[in-house]
């Protein structure tokens, strides 16, 4: 019987996680193509003198799921890291999320908020509340207080991450679901699994894709006529570029990332600016995020957003708001009558993914496959 054939567009997380269980589990033959020059999508990154450094920006990984860790865990070993992030207010540098060494630094003399946040704990049980909480609250001082946060944490932040075009739109903001921590606890995740691979992302995504069975193509961009010799095919690419934009463009935001060797000391892995006069969003220290401390000399990395214009620069961030949401609605109908083509990934489904998700995803995508297939 001959060996089925697939074509996989698009080599990061998805496409790669796919190719691997499709060519091992099924023993298809895959034909794995990227636009770019190199392997590992957005979470690409190369060594600098014993540092990873991400050229689409730090890729941290957390994740809650046993069925993800456990995947990845058969191509790569871990270094234990736990991310923090700081943001700049005008009393200096606090912890993201915001807790209570947070509230002491910032508002020295508010009381009022620190006995009515440990009074919210008390009675509900929760060590944490959202900013979109704190602003419907009762409580006159917890309401303030919502509102001292969105404009010193996040409207200035949302503003740059989004464009002044989207912000209005944006769903239910992200800022306003973010959580206010009523604790001292200063880690940015919380999830049960939190590591770095240990020889980088790139490295990983080599270990995935190195069976026979699979040929990788870098620097070939897809095309329609490309589907012919193949049994199917899984798009990893932006959903409205695979039809043509037939039903409109959908929005996404793009970013520069400007890499490079500073004297500043970045006193945590991550700083955010929501000042609007400082042009990017944040600083990432590759050092601190490589297992580093913070000093002279580290590489960082100042990421500025910027409008997504198809062709000049890369869609970094679905746009989600109730337009996108229905044009990509539109896109899905179209995508669930292809024949020989499945979706997959952030720029194929048009959803917000964090890698794990992304991974988790493809997983399930393959079990649907498994079945088809046997
Ligand atoms: P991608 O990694 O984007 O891969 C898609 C690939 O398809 C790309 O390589 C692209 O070149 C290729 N492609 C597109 N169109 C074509 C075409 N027509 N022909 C051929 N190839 C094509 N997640 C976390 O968990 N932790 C983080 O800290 C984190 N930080 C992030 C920081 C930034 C700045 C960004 C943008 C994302 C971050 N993410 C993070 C999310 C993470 O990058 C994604 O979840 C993950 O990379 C998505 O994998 P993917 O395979 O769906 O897409």
């Amino acid at each position: 019987m001959a060996t089925k054939r697939w074509l996989i567009v698009g080599a990061g997380f998805s496409g790669s996680v796919l190719a691997e269980r499709i060519s091992t589990v099924l023993g298809h033959e895959v034909d794995l193509i990227d636009k770019r020059n190199h392997i590992a999508g957005n979470a690409h990154d190369y060594q600098c003198a014993g540092v990873f450094v991400g050229p689409y920006g730090p890729h941290i990984f957390h994740t809650n799921s046993d069925r993800v860790w456990n995947y990845l865990s058969k191509f790569t070993e871990w270094t234990p890291y736990r991310h923090t992030v700081k943001a700049a207010v005008p009393r200096g540098l606090v912890h993201l999320p915001f807790n209570l060494e947070s509230l002491r630094l910032a508002l020295p003399s508010r009381r009022d908020i620190l006995n009515a946040l440990l009074a919210h704990r008390e009675n509900s049980g929760a060590h944490s509340i959202t900013v979109h909480r704190l602003l419907q609250s009762t409580s006159l001082c917890l309401r303030w207080f919502g509102g001292w946060l969105k404009e010193n944490l996040y409207s200035g932040y949302s503003q740059k991450q989004w464009g002044e075009a989207y912000l209005d739109q944006m769903l239910d903001s992200v800022w306003s679901r973010v959580p206010v921590r009523i604790s001292e606890e200063t880690s940015y995740f919380l999830d049960k699994y939190q590591a770095q691979p240990k020889l980088g992302y790139t490295y990983l995504f080599h270990r995935l894709l190195e069976s026979s069975s699979i040929s990788v193509f870098c620097n070939k961009a897809f095309s329609q006529n490309m589907l012919k010799g193949y049994h199917r095919c899984v798009f990893t690419g932006p959903l409205d570029a695979y039809f043509d934009f037939c039903e409109g463009q959908l929005p996404y935001r793009s970013a520069v990332f400007t890499i490079r060797e500073s004297s500043r000391i970045v006193k945590a892995p991550v700083v955010n600016f929501n000042d609007q006069k400082v042009p990017f969003t944040r600083i990432s220290d590759f050092v601190q995020i490589s297992g580093g401390s913070p000093k002279s000399g580290n590489l960082l990395c100042f990421e500025k957003p910027v409008e997504y214009v198809r062709q000049k620069n890369e869609p970094y961030w679905p746009v989600l708001t109730e337009d996108s949401q229905r044009v990509s609605g539109l896109y899905r109908k179209r995508a669930l009558k292809e024949s020989k083509t499945l979706f997959s990934g952030r720029l194929g489904q048009f959803r917000y993914y964090n890698m794990d998700q992304v991974i988790l995803s493809a997983l399930s995508l393959f079990d649907r496959i498994r079945e088809e297939e046997v």
